[in-house]
């Protein structure tokens, strides 16, 4: 049975006292009630990520970095290793997000080293993939989903992949407002479990978590999580307010 997964993208947002203040808003929100077959994930900015793990280990739930270097270690500047990242406690980390490949030119070879660098030192990868707004004009939003999924997943055997998590996001969706209708988002999951059963096999396809990213909020999470495909939400401005994000991970 695959994993249903709420988890929250802070991006470059927050203080360290206001990190703690929302990890600890979470923390005493899910005390109030959360289903208990839904894995909540925080992921925040990496400075926060001992903190974040010390507050998610009393309070259950998990914690993940939202980005990590495909290097081991060494002569780096400013860049993070999977390895310290997993000495955290983390457990998780987002790969592929499109602002990584939009601001910083990451491209799906390069997402797959970090994927792969992610693997070798236990931490589950979340994969974002997903297509711009003129692809999806363009009617090639299913080829270049597929394209992303093939180069980026192609270093991997089916039980490399096993641990592997998906996250959907239309670029066109990612903090403006706009979300994919909950028929779109349940036609490009079903076609991503198609995609990744034709390279892995059915069993494993059926037990990937593939989530829903984009303008995911309070209000829409209930009528997106009710399709069949679609495992949970990677959350982003939503994630930023305690109450919102508890919320939906109250919306299954
Ligand atoms: C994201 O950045 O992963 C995201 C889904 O953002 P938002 O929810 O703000 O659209």
């Amino acid at each position: 049975m695959r994993k249903k997964i709420v988890a929250g993208n802070w991006k470059m947002n927050k203080t360290f006292k206001e990190a703690e203040d929302l990890l600890f808003g979470i923390a005493d929100a899910l005390i109030s009630g959360r289903p208990e077959d839904v894995e909540v994930v925080v992921c925040p900015p990496a400075l926060y990520l001992e903190l974040a793990t010390d507050v998610a280990t009393e309070h259950d739930f998990s914690c993940g970095a939202q980005n990590l270097s495909e290097h081991e270690a060494g002569a780096y500047t400013g860049e993070i290793s999977a390895a310290m990242i997993r000495s955290t406690g983390a457990e998780y980390v987002i790969l592929g997000h499109s602002e990584r490949r939009i601001y910083f030119g990451e491209h799906d070879q390069l997402i797959g080293k970090k994927i792969q660098q992610a693997l070798r030192h236990e931490l589950i990868p979340i994969y974002c993939c997903g297509e711009v707004l003129e692809e999806r004009e363009a009617g090639r939003h299913f080829q270049v989903v597929e394209k992303q999924l093939s180069e980026a997943l192609s270093g991997l055997d089916a039980g490399a992949f096993s641990k592997v998590v998906i996250a959907y996001e239309p670029v066109w969706a990612i903090g403006t407002g706009r979300t994919a209708s909950p028929e779109q988002a349940q036609e490009m999951h079903a076609f991503i479990r198609k995609v990744l059963a034709s390279r892995f096999g059915e069993p494993a396809a059926d037990d990937t978590t593939i989530l829903y990213g984009g303008s995911c909020n309070a209000a829409n999470a209930r009528e997106l999580f009710a399709n069949p495909d679609v495992d949970g939400g990677l959350i982003g401005g939503a994630s930023l307010k305690a109450e919102d994000f508890v919320k939906i991970v109250n919306s299954f």
